[in-house]
């Protein structure tokens, strides 16, 4: 057994758990430099009538076309003698209200349509949605300039212009989400609780919507400003002698050749100034995915981080020949600061052909143990600190990438609790069968199909041939989870590892499907690593069982005998909080307190503090898992067994 795996203090306590929002954003440079950029413009744009500069509408024809670095003139000045450094100013502070203004007038009306038109459906959306259509079927800029000849030219009426053309952008996003949203349980929740279409928008589908709304502000709205600009430059937005950033640039133009400087420096501004809002944008993006959310700014690597300087448990002679021999297995999660030590030193052995059962409450780390034996956990935030995985004497943990591919999906072979998420939605179940055995063996399709076909027979669907055409949609719950197990048997797995397959399904499939995996785990010899939280299914069909608290093993022995002679206190609570038909006096006892989390795991024993039995020594040191017999071993102090000896005795 491995000692290394608790050797080190969990957590290391203290500070948030998720990084700030603004570390999010620090870490995306380029996002931070825009930032700052912006940030400067920003202040002296703001700070512009406060400074010692001539107004910038003052023409002086004595000093006309002045270089920059002239005297009182810091950035030259132009046609007209005016200052070009307070034109600058004042004309950009112009062009950011007016982008500004327009992307919130667009924001607000473009994702009010869109909101109501995928809220109501059918026809209003319908009604809007076309509408919004004969918009964006003219030409973008030739809209624009339609609108501001319509009404006028002016800064003002520039606004209006860009801010139409532009709420399309926002209604065509915002449907689009509002669709995916509409639909969801969380909304039929809040349906069923009573509440009416306004609250449901403003309450349910509004927060969620809202970052988009963000998110496409932040990302249009140096695109609105840069049309601002180009309708001034026509002549159409600011009118002489009014500076904005568009309008500098025009005038400039006609002395392009003999003074540069006059248009070079409002279209430099305009450079830095929509490239520092586009990549300020890019950051808030980042920030506001809730993937990114996290802790991760990066995408899980395909393939769980092992530490590579893991402790290892000494090669035990056994560990060769064993199917799967899982050693000192421990499993991390890093989210900020905080240390999530999901599984802290698992210790089992898998042999051929036996079914073992993992057993504990939700979040004892059932899953995350079986998904790190396959690299399958998602690192980040994910990461093996220790252990070794030895399947046929061959350490899973630091076998090559191609290797590691080999044996996902052949050797061993993974069933899920939820055959929906599982299933891909828009293939149909045959083809995602067919791919599952091509992926592992040199068929061709027609072969690969007859093989799916007779895969779906042994998994007992009826009418296997038409089946192969349906939608994973189009099938029921129970189906759907031997279709999973159909996938898993494609390529006739040494290994099945099964977590919770029967927990969302009811009572009676549940036993069909169980039925199954049973008896095809005989015809197939596979061996299977059961998890579940349930010991009625336990006692159907595991051969030995393990039971896990806090992310490590407790107790381990063969099912008949741990389930009627438990002998670690934590085994007896779960015992006895399952229901028995017909003994209505039994009492159903909940475990009092709660499991203690995973990055503040208490010294000694993590069940200490519910246990009945507990003395001081359960709260002190590593509690080791112990040999009981041949066959078992219970990480306890005080084992209920060796009192009922001494209660026999
Ligand atoms: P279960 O026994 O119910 O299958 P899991 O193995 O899924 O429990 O989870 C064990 C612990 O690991 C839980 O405390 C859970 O919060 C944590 N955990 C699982 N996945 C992640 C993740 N991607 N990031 C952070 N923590 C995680
Ligand atoms: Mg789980």
């Amino acid at each position: 057994m491995s000692q290394a795996a608790l050797a080190t203090s969990p957590s290391s306590g203290g500070g948030s758990g998720r990084p700030s929002p603004w570390r999010l954003f620090a870490a995306n440079r380029l996002a931070a430099g825009g930032l700052i950029v912006l940030a400067a413009i920003a202040v002296l744009v703001l700070l512009a009538p406060l400074l010692p500069l001539p107004s910038p509408d003052a023409t002086e024809p004595a000093n006309r076309l002045l270089r920059p670095m002239s005297d009182g003139y810091l950035l030259g000045s132009d046609q007209l003698g005016r200052d070009i450094l307070s034109r600058l100013l004042h004309g950009t502070r112009t062009s950011i209200a007016v982008g500004l203004s327009a992307t919130l007038v667009a924001a607000v009306i473009g994702s009010l349509l869109g909101l109501v038109a995928g809220y109501a459906g059918g026809r209003s959306d319908n009604l809007i949605m076309r509408g919004i259509d004969m918009l964006m079927a003219f030409p973008y800029i030739l809209l624009a300039l339609a609108i501001v000849a319509a009404l006028g030219p002016g800064l003002m009426n520039a606004l209006l212009a860009i801010a139409v053309v532009n709420i399309p952008f926002f209604a065509r996003n915002i449907r689009g989400v509002t669709v995916g949203l509409v639909h969801r349980e969380f909304v039929d929740a809040a349906r069923l609780s009573g509440k009416g279409d306004l609250s449901i928008l403003l309450t349910e589908v509004l927060p969620n919507v809202l970052p988009v709304v963000v998110i496409t502000m932040a990302t249009t709205v140096g695109w609105m400003i840069l049309e601002t600009a180009g309708l001034s430059f026509l002549g159409l937005g600011a009118q002489p002698p009014q500076a904005d950033l568009g309008s500098m640039l025009g005038e400039g133009r006609r002395q392009l050749f003999t003074a540069p400087h006059v248009s070079i420096i409002p279209g430099l501004m305009i450079f830095v100034l929509v490239m520092s809002i586009n990549l300020m944008g890019d950051g808030v993006r980042d920030l506001l995915d809730p993937r990114l959310k996290s802790g991760a700014l990066g995408r899980p690597s395909a393939r769980t981080d092992v530490a590579s300087d893991r402790a290892k448990a000494a090669t035990a002679q056994e560990a060769a020949t064993a199917l799967l021999d899982v050693d000192g297995l421990t499993t991390e999660f890093r989210v900020g600061s905080e240390v999530y030590r999901a599984v802290g030193g698992v210790d089992f052995e898998l042999k051929a052909e036996e079914c073992l059962g993992l057993v504990g409450e939700s979040g004892s780390g059932k899953s995350v143990t079986a998904m790190s034996l396959l690299g399958l956990v998602p690192s980040p935030p994910g990461r093996v600190v220790g252990g070794r995985v030895a399947h046929r004497g061959e350490d899973l943990l630091d076998v090559s990438y191609d290797r590691l591919r080999q044996l996902r999906g052949g050797s061993f072979a993974c069933v899920f609790q939820d055959p929906l998420s599982t299933l891909h939605p828009l293939y149909t179940v045959g083809d995602q069968i067919v791919e599952a055995i091509r992926a592992h063996q040199a068929l061709g399709y027609r072969a690969a199909h007859a093989k799916a076909v007779e895969l779906l027979k042994l998994v007992q669907i009826p009418g296997p041939e038409r089946r192969m055409e349906a939608y994973p949609h189009e099938l029921s719950g129970g189906m759907r989870q031997r279709i999973c197990i159909a996938m898993a048997l494609a390529n006739d797995p040494e290994v099945l590892i099964a977590d919770e397959p029967t927990t969302a399904l009811d009572v009676t499939v549940q036993a069909q499907v169980l039925r199954l995996l049973n008896r095809l785990r005989m015809d197939k010899q596979a061996a299977v690593l059961f998890i579940t939280h349930d010991f009625g299914v336990v006692s159907e069909i595991c051969d030995r069982v393990a039971v896990m608290y806090a992310g490590r093993i407790v107790e381990v022995g063969p099912t008949e005998e741990l389930l009627t002679r438990p002998a670690h206190p934590y085994t007896r609570k779960l015992i006895d909080c399952v229901p028995v038909l017909g003994e209505r006096e039994r009492r159903l006892d909940a475990i009092p307190g709660l499991p203690p989390a995973v990055n503040r795991l208490p010294e000694g024993c993590a069940f200490a503090d519910r246990c009945p039995q507990a003395r001081p020594d359960c709260r002190r040191g590593n509690i080791t898992l112990d040999r009981l017999g041949d066959e078992r071993s219970v990480r306890c102090l005080f084992p209920l067994l060796s009192s009922e000896k001494q209660r026999v005795s």
